[in-house]
Protein backbone atom coordinates (compact mmCIF):
# COMPACT_ATOMS: atom_id res chain seq x y z
CA UNK A 1 0.00 0.00 0.00
CA UNK A 2 1.92 3.20 -1.37
CA UNK A 3 -0.25 5.23 0.80
CA UNK A 4 1.00 4.54 3.87
CA UNK A 5 4.87 4.90 3.26
CA UNK A 6 4.13 8.77 4.20
CA UNK A 7 2.35 8.07 7.18
CA UNK A 8 5.01 5.60 8.65
CA UNK A 9 8.07 7.44 8.00
CA UNK A 10 6.15 10.98 9.78
CA UNK A 11 4.75 8.87 12.81
CA UNK A 12 8.04 6.95 13.08
CA UNK A 13 9.88 10.32 13.24
CA UNK A 14 7.44 11.72 15.91
CA UNK A 15 7.70 8.56 18.09
CA UNK A 16 11.78 9.53 17.72
CA UNK A 17 11.33 12.78 18.70
CA UNK A 18 8.82 12.20 21.48
CA UNK A 19 6.50 14.66 19.81
CA UNK A 20 2.99 13.77 19.26
CA UNK A 21 1.91 13.12 15.22
CA UNK A 22 -0.86 14.95 13.79
CA UNK A 23 -4.27 13.37 12.31
CA UNK A 24 -3.95 12.21 9.05
CA UNK A 25 -5.49 9.73 6.79
CA UNK A 26 -3.94 6.29 6.62
CA UNK A 27 -5.89 5.39 3.55
CA UNK A 28 -9.72 5.66 2.02
CA UNK A 29 -11.95 5.62 4.66
CA UNK A 30 -9.49 5.06 7.31
CA UNK A 31 -7.87 7.99 9.67
CA UNK A 32 -4.94 7.95 12.40
CA UNK A 33 -5.84 9.88 15.42
CA UNK A 34 -2.62 10.00 18.07
CA UNK A 35 -3.76 12.11 21.43
CA UNK A 36 -1.04 13.26 23.90
CA UNK A 37 -0.39 11.14 27.04
CA UNK A 38 0.82 14.26 29.11
CA UNK A 39 3.29 12.92 31.50
CA UNK A 40 3.73 9.23 30.48
CA UNK A 41 6.56 7.77 28.59
CA UNK A 42 4.85 6.52 25.92
CA UNK A 43 4.09 10.32 25.16
CA UNK A 44 1.04 9.48 23.18
CA UNK A 45 -1.54 6.68 22.25
CA UNK A 46 -3.18 6.49 18.51
CA UNK A 47 -6.75 5.98 17.88
CA UNK A 48 -8.19 5.16 14.79
CA UNK A 49 -11.33 6.10 12.65
CA UNK A 50 -12.71 3.21 10.26
CA UNK A 51 -15.47 4.14 7.88
CA UNK A 52 -17.60 0.65 7.80
CA UNK A 53 -20.88 -0.29 5.70
CA UNK A 54 -22.93 0.46 9.01
CA UNK A 55 -20.99 4.16 9.89
CA UNK A 56 -18.12 5.12 11.25
CA UNK A 57 -16.17 2.90 14.21
CA UNK A 58 -13.14 4.95 16.60
CA UNK A 59 -11.08 1.96 17.43
CA UNK A 60 -10.34 2.96 21.32
CA UNK A 61 -11.32 5.78 23.05
CA UNK A 62 -7.65 7.75 24.53
CA UNK A 63 -6.92 8.59 28.25
CA UNK A 64 -9.08 10.98 30.70
CA UNK A 65 -8.20 13.99 30.24
CA UNK A 66 -8.60 17.81 28.29
CA UNK A 67 -5.66 17.76 26.00
CA UNK A 68 -6.87 13.98 24.84
CA UNK A 69 -10.52 14.99 24.31
CA UNK A 70 -9.25 18.20 22.15
CA UNK A 71 -7.12 15.81 19.87
CA UNK A 72 -9.99 13.13 19.65
CA UNK A 73 -12.31 16.28 18.01
CA UNK A 74 -9.63 17.71 16.13
CA UNK A 75 -8.77 14.30 14.72
CA UNK A 76 -12.66 13.71 14.09
CA UNK A 77 -12.49 17.32 12.29
CA UNK A 78 -9.90 16.45 10.39
CA UNK A 79 -12.01 12.68 9.16
CA UNK A 80 -14.56 15.38 8.22
CA UNK A 81 -16.74 14.24 10.90
CA UNK A 82 -18.77 14.97 14.28
CA UNK A 83 -19.08 13.29 17.29
CA UNK A 84 -22.48 12.53 17.00
CA UNK A 85 -21.35 10.34 13.69
CA UNK A 86 -19.16 7.80 15.21
CA UNK A 87 -21.45 4.98 16.18
CA UNK A 88 -19.30 2.43 17.70
CA UNK A 89 -16.59 2.96 19.87
CA UNK A 90 -14.36 -0.63 20.41
CA UNK A 91 -11.82 -1.05 22.92
CA UNK A 92 -8.78 -3.10 22.24
CA UNK A 93 -8.29 -3.44 25.98
CA UNK A 94 -9.75 -1.41 29.54
CA UNK A 95 -6.29 0.25 30.15
CA UNK A 96 -6.76 3.31 31.17
CA UNK A 97 -5.00 5.03 28.06
CA UNK A 98 -7.34 3.47 25.31
CA UNK A 99 -10.92 3.45 27.56
CA UNK A 100 -10.76 7.26 28.89
CA UNK A 101 -12.86 9.28 26.48
CA UNK A 102 -15.47 6.24 25.90
CA UNK A 103 -17.88 7.29 27.91
CA UNK A 104 -17.79 11.49 27.16
CA UNK A 105 -18.33 10.72 23.64
CA UNK A 106 -21.01 7.97 24.25
CA UNK A 107 -22.81 11.72 26.53
CA UNK A 108 -22.06 13.63 24.16
CA UNK A 109 -22.48 11.65 20.71
CA UNK A 110 -24.37 8.74 21.79
CA UNK A 111 -21.90 6.19 20.51
CA UNK A 112 -21.85 2.86 21.64
CA UNK A 113 -18.82 1.42 23.70
CA UNK A 114 -18.03 -1.95 22.55
CA UNK A 115 -15.38 -4.64 24.43
CA UNK A 116 -14.32 -8.19 25.34
CA UNK A 117 -16.33 -9.94 27.67
CA UNK A 118 -13.33 -10.58 29.84
CA UNK A 119 -12.06 -7.22 29.86
CA UNK A 120 -15.91 -5.45 30.61
CA UNK A 121 -14.76 -3.83 33.89
CA UNK A 122 -18.52 -5.41 35.92
CA UNK A 123 -17.26 -9.31 34.57
CA UNK A 124 -13.66 -8.61 35.63
CA UNK A 125 -14.59 -7.55 38.86
CA UNK A 126 -15.99 -11.13 39.68
CA UNK A 127 -13.30 -12.84 38.13
CA UNK A 128 -9.33 -11.38 38.77
CA UNK A 129 -10.32 -8.05 40.78
CA UNK A 130 -10.35 -4.63 39.37
CA UNK A 131 -7.54 -2.85 37.12
CA UNK A 132 -5.51 -1.74 40.74
CA UNK A 133 -7.00 -5.14 42.91
CA UNK A 134 -5.35 -7.37 40.16
CA UNK A 135 -1.68 -5.14 40.04
CA UNK A 136 -1.44 -5.89 43.74
CA UNK A 137 -2.50 -9.40 43.80
CA UNK A 138 0.21 -9.95 40.81
CA UNK A 139 3.07 -7.60 43.26
CA UNK A 140 2.09 -9.99 46.43
CA UNK A 141 2.77 -13.27 44.59
CA UNK A 142 6.14 -11.82 43.06
CA UNK A 143 6.87 -11.07 46.58
CA UNK A 144 7.62 -7.19 46.11
CA UNK A 145 8.68 -5.74 49.75
CA UNK A 146 5.82 -3.97 51.48
CA UNK A 147 7.34 -0.54 51.05
CA UNK A 148 8.12 -1.15 47.63
CA UNK A 149 4.64 -2.98 47.01
CA UNK A 150 2.79 0.79 48.62
CA UNK A 151 5.40 3.20 46.58
CA UNK A 152 4.55 1.03 43.65
CA UNK A 153 0.46 0.82 44.16
CA UNK A 154 0.85 4.98 44.68
CA UNK A 155 2.36 5.39 41.27
CA UNK A 156 -0.25 3.10 39.44
CA UNK A 157 -2.96 4.97 41.16
CA UNK A 158 -2.14 8.20 39.66
CA UNK A 159 -2.31 6.72 36.15
CA UNK A 160 -5.71 4.62 36.88
CA UNK A 161 -7.81 7.96 36.17
CA UNK A 162 -10.32 5.52 34.34
CA UNK A 163 -13.62 5.07 35.60
CA UNK A 164 -14.03 1.37 36.31
CA UNK A 165 -18.29 1.65 36.51
CA UNK A 166 -18.16 1.75 32.99
CA UNK A 167 -20.85 -0.37 31.35
CA UNK A 168 -20.30 -1.56 27.71
CA UNK A 169 -23.09 -1.81 25.38
CA UNK A 170 -22.28 -4.27 23.09
CA UNK A 171 -19.85 -7.44 24.46
CA UNK A 172 -17.44 -8.33 21.55
CA UNK A 173 -15.94 -11.92 20.93
CA UNK A 174 -14.65 -13.20 17.98
CA UNK A 175 -16.50 -12.29 14.39
CA UNK A 176 -17.94 -9.53 12.83
CA UNK A 177 -18.66 -6.18 15.36
CA UNK A 178 -21.85 -5.26 15.41
CA UNK A 179 -22.63 -1.86 14.03
CA UNK A 180 -19.49 -1.64 11.92
CA UNK A 181 -19.97 -4.56 9.37
CA UNK A 182 -16.49 -5.24 7.38
CA UNK A 183 -14.57 -5.04 10.71
CA UNK A 184 -13.89 -8.64 12.72
CA UNK A 185 -12.99 -9.17 16.11
CA UNK A 186 -10.07 -11.15 17.01
CA UNK A 187 -9.61 -11.98 20.37
CA UNK A 188 -5.87 -11.72 21.33
CA UNK A 189 -5.00 -12.18 24.69
CA UNK A 190 -1.77 -11.42 26.61
CA UNK A 191 -1.28 -7.30 27.25
CA UNK A 192 -4.89 -7.94 28.84
CA UNK A 193 -6.62 -11.01 29.05
CA UNK A 194 -10.20 -10.04 27.24
CA UNK A 195 -7.23 -7.53 24.49
CA UNK A 196 -8.77 -7.64 20.87
CA UNK A 197 -7.50 -7.01 17.36
CA UNK A 198 -9.48 -6.10 14.55
CA UNK A 199 -9.58 -7.07 11.21
CA UNK A 200 -10.25 -5.29 8.18
CA UNK A 201 -10.13 -7.46 5.66
CA UNK A 202 -11.18 -5.46 2.48
CA UNK A 203 -8.46 -2.80 3.41
CA UNK A 204 -5.98 -4.99 4.28
CA UNK A 205 -5.35 -3.84 7.59
CA UNK A 206 -5.03 -4.75 11.23
CA UNK A 207 -5.58 -2.78 14.53
CA UNK A 208 -3.53 -4.28 17.66
CA UNK A 209 -3.76 -2.30 20.20
CA UNK A 210 -1.07 -2.91 22.67
CA UNK A 211 -0.31 -6.64 20.73
CA UNK A 212 2.94 -5.75 19.27
CA UNK A 213 4.29 -2.75 18.54
CA UNK A 214 7.15 -1.64 16.35
CA UNK A 215 9.95 -1.50 18.93
CA UNK A 216 10.57 -3.07 22.15
CA UNK A 217 8.27 -5.90 24.42
CA UNK A 218 4.73 -6.18 24.85
CA UNK A 219 4.11 -5.65 28.32
CA UNK A 220 2.39 -8.80 29.56
CA UNK A 221 -1.07 -8.92 31.89
CA UNK A 222 -0.75 -9.04 35.83
CA UNK A 223 -0.48 -12.47 36.95
CA UNK A 224 -3.26 -12.96 39.73
CA UNK A 225 -4.72 -16.32 39.22
CA UNK A 226 -3.91 -19.79 39.56
CA UNK A 227 -4.38 -20.75 35.74
CA UNK A 228 -3.13 -16.87 34.41
CA UNK A 229 -0.23 -17.15 31.81
CA UNK A 230 -0.09 -14.61 29.59
CA UNK A 231 3.10 -15.43 28.02
CA UNK A 232 2.08 -17.80 26.14
CA UNK A 233 -1.74 -16.28 25.87
CA UNK A 234 0.85 -13.40 23.87
CA UNK A 235 2.67 -15.99 21.62
CA UNK A 236 -0.31 -17.53 20.61
CA UNK A 237 -1.75 -14.16 19.92
CA UNK A 238 1.39 -13.25 17.87
CA UNK A 239 1.49 -16.18 15.99
CA UNK A 240 -2.14 -15.34 15.09
CA UNK A 241 -2.09 -12.31 13.59
CA UNK A 242 1.59 -13.21 11.88
CA UNK A 243 -0.44 -15.21 9.47
CA UNK A 244 -2.58 -12.71 8.40
CA UNK A 245 -2.80 -11.75 5.07
CA UNK A 246 -2.38 -7.56 6.01
CA UNK A 247 -0.42 -5.07 4.56
CA UNK A 248 -0.27 -2.55 7.22
CA UNK A 249 -0.80 -3.08 10.87
CA UNK A 250 -2.13 -0.32 13.17
CA UNK A 251 -1.29 -0.31 17.02
CA UNK A 252 -2.43 1.69 19.89
CA UNK A 253 1.34 3.36 20.09
CA UNK A 254 4.60 4.51 18.78
CA UNK A 255 3.93 3.82 14.47
CA UNK A 256 2.23 1.49 12.02
CA UNK A 257 3.93 -2.12 10.97
CA UNK A 258 4.75 -2.37 7.29
CA UNK A 259 6.23 -5.68 7.85
CA UNK A 260 4.22 -7.69 10.51
CA UNK A 261 4.83 -11.16 9.42
CA UNK A 262 8.61 -10.42 10.17
CA UNK A 263 8.03 -8.29 13.15
CA UNK A 264 6.11 -10.98 14.78
CA UNK A 265 8.84 -13.38 14.03
CA UNK A 266 11.13 -11.07 15.87
CA UNK A 267 9.32 -10.41 18.90
CA UNK A 268 8.83 -13.76 19.22
CA UNK A 269 12.28 -14.38 18.79
CA UNK A 270 13.36 -12.01 21.30
CA UNK A 271 10.56 -13.25 23.74
CA UNK A 272 12.22 -16.76 23.60
CA UNK A 273 15.98 -15.37 24.43
CA UNK A 274 14.39 -13.24 27.43
CA UNK A 275 12.56 -16.22 28.29
CA UNK A 276 15.59 -18.23 28.90
CA UNK A 277 18.05 -15.60 30.44
CA UNK A 278 15.13 -15.28 32.89
CA UNK A 279 15.06 -19.50 33.46
CA UNK A 280 18.82 -18.94 34.25
CA UNK A 281 18.19 -16.04 36.71
CA UNK A 282 15.51 -17.99 37.97
CA UNK A 283 18.17 -20.96 39.10
CA UNK A 284 19.88 -18.37 41.75
CA UNK A 285 17.14 -16.28 42.94
CA UNK A 286 14.29 -16.45 45.03
CA UNK A 287 10.46 -14.27 44.04
CA UNK A 288 9.94 -13.24 41.15
CA UNK A 289 11.22 -9.29 42.63
CA UNK A 290 14.39 -10.74 43.44
CA UNK A 291 14.84 -12.64 39.65
CA UNK A 292 13.73 -8.93 38.10
CA UNK A 293 16.85 -7.89 40.12
CA UNK A 294 19.14 -10.17 37.62
CA UNK A 295 17.72 -9.20 34.54
CA UNK A 296 18.95 -7.03 31.72
CA UNK A 297 16.92 -3.49 31.93
CA UNK A 298 16.89 -0.39 29.61
CA UNK A 299 18.89 1.30 32.91
CA UNK A 300 20.61 -1.17 35.96
CA UNK A 301 18.06 -2.17 38.57
CA UNK A 302 19.46 0.03 41.54
CA UNK A 303 18.94 3.17 38.99
CA UNK A 304 14.86 2.22 37.86
CA UNK A 305 12.15 4.56 39.22
CA UNK A 306 9.60 2.95 41.04
CA UNK A 307 7.26 3.00 38.19
CA UNK A 308 9.84 1.44 36.00
CA UNK A 309 10.63 -1.83 38.53
CA UNK A 310 6.71 -1.68 38.49
CA UNK A 311 6.21 -2.85 35.12
CA UNK A 312 9.66 -4.89 35.30
CA UNK A 313 8.28 -7.31 38.14
CA UNK A 314 5.05 -7.77 36.42
CA UNK A 315 6.87 -8.80 33.29
CA UNK A 316 9.62 -11.16 35.67
CA UNK A 317 6.45 -12.51 37.08
CA UNK A 318 4.84 -13.32 33.76
CA UNK A 319 7.86 -14.99 32.46
CA UNK A 320 8.19 -17.09 35.20
CA UNK A 321 4.66 -18.32 35.50
CA UNK A 322 5.35 -19.39 31.73
CA UNK A 323 8.48 -21.48 32.83
CA UNK A 324 6.66 -22.95 35.87
CA UNK A 325 3.62 -24.41 33.89
CA UNK A 326 6.15 -25.78 31.33
CA UNK A 327 7.89 -27.35 33.82
CA UNK A 328 11.44 -25.88 33.50
CA UNK A 329 11.44 -23.99 36.75
CA UNK A 330 9.79 -25.70 39.76
CA UNK A 331 6.80 -25.55 41.12
CA UNK A 332 5.75 -22.14 42.87
CA UNK A 333 9.02 -21.60 43.86
CA UNK A 334 9.17 -18.10 42.23
CA UNK A 335 6.12 -16.63 44.01
CA UNK A 336 5.24 -15.38 47.34
CA UNK A 337 2.81 -17.06 49.03
CA UNK A 338 -0.09 -14.21 49.63
ZN1 LIG B 1 -2.44 -1.38 27.43
ZN1 LIG C 1 -1.65 1.49 25.64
Amino acid sequence: MDMSIPLVAEQRAAFRRGAVPAPRQVTDGVWSIPVPLTGSPLVSMTMYLVETAEGLVLIDAGYDDGPAWRALLAGLEAAGAAPSEVRTAVLTHNHPDHIGLADRLRREGGTAIAVHPLDCFAAQRSVRGGFLDQLERSLRIAGVPEAETEAMMRSARRVARHDESLVPDLLVTEGELPGGAGLEVLHTPGHTYGHVSLLDRGRRLLFTGDLVMPSGDTQLAPVSLEEDDPFRDLSASLRRIGDLAVDLVLPGHQYPIEDHARRTREAEAARGERLAEVERAARSAGTAWEVAALLTWPRPWADMRTTAKRFAVVQTLGHLRALQRGGSVPGSAHEASS
